[in-house]
């Protein structure tokens, strides 16, 4: 039987839904909108495209969002300037600085940007006060996708307490806060990575499994204990035929776009997984869609959170 179908764009809609009301009740507190400030630089098309779905989405919950370019070119100073205006602008609820920076910058420049953000301000939740938080399970701001992968969760009623969980990948942004948001409703947690030895076992361990690895298609039904509750985090962008017609069943309605488009957007995780999983998140239409949901979520916490104090 095919698994369940946990819908992300549902979930981020009443997410979205749920925030009208604050942000109308701040906007009268506070006489103004909550706003959140993107710094980009650089031209990377797939920043363009997030970024550009982010100042829609704000824009459509009431938070104004301003977009500070800074030149491909530039110093990484540069970027420290924009941060630290909007550290010091009184109406600047949220700052967010697109990743990944221009490699001119240095090895070194996120890590020095991230150091200078507000943590008050760090709608990302990738400051090291606010990963600091995270860790010892205080009130902060934490990173969008994780935090947005336990919102789908408990809407879903998936039970977290006691439960196998097992996360493929260790990234900063995802892999490690997710496997600590996890830990601390109670799961029992295993981080997996590219050095884990005879990962499709330790995988099928898990009552729940979270994917974020970046690699098309790349957990497959071997991975996964029957039943097992399959988050896929992957967005790979994948323009390769034989490959498309090797993740996609031959009557896919998805291979009309392929044809069309000449890419298509797939997860990490095999659609074939959908026969031994569950319930599974899908890609698109998974995810992706509230990691936004609660980047505005975020912003609003931090504008409700400096209005108090
Ligand atoms: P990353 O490249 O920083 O980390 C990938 C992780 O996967 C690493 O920790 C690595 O150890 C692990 N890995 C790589 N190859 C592996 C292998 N063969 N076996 C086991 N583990 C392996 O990536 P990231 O930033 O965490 O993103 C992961 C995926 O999630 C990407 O596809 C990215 O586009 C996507 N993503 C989606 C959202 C969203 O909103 N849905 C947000 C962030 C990232």
């Amino acid at each position: 039987m095919a698994a369940r179908i946990l819908d992300g764009t549902a979930a981020a809609q009443a997410i979205r839904a749920e925030l009208a009301p604050r942000v109308r009740a701040f906007t009268e507190r506070a006489g103004r909108t909550p706003r959140l400030g993107i710094v980009l630089a650089g031209h990377d098309p797939g920043s363009e495209i997030y970024v550009r779905n982010k100042l829609k989405t704000a824009g459509e919950a009431g938070i104004v969002a301003e977009l500070v370019r800074i030149p491909e070119e530039a110093p990484v100073e540069e970027v420290l300037a924009a941060v630290a205006a909007l550290n010091a602008r009184r109406d600047a609820d949220g700052i967010l600085v697109q990743s990944p920076l221009p490699e001119a910058m240095g090895a070194d420049a996120e890590t020095r940007v991230l150091d200078a953000i507000d943590p008050a301000k760090d709608v990302d939740g990738f400051t090291p006060a606010n990963v600091g938080r995270l860790v010892q399970n205080r009130p902060g701001l934490v990173a969008c996708t994780p935090a947005g992968i336990m919102e789908l969760l408990s809407r879903e009623q998936v039970a977290i307490q006691g439960a196998r969980a097992v996360v493929i990948g260790r990234s900063d942004i995802v892999g490690k806060p997710m496997a600590l948001l996890l830990l601390h409703r109670h799961a029992t947690v295993t981080i997996c990575h590219s050095r884990t030895r005879d990962l499709p076992a330790v995988a099928r361990t898990a009552d729940i499994l979270v994917a974020a690895i970046g690699r098309p298609g790349f957990v497959t039904p071997e991975f996964v204990k029957p039943g097992a509750v399959v988050v896929d985090v992957g967005i790979n962008s994948v323009s390769d035929e034989a490959l498309v017609r090797r993740l996609l069943p031959p009557d896919s309605p998805r291979l009309a776009a392929f044809a069309k488009r000449g890419s298509l957007t797939v997860g990490d995780v095999h659609p074939s997984v959908s026969e031994v999983a569950g319930a599974l998140t899908p890609v698109p239409g998974g995810v992706g869609p509230l990691t936004i949901a609660m980047l505005l979520a975020n912003t609003v916490a931090a504008a409700e959170a400096r209005l108090r104090a």
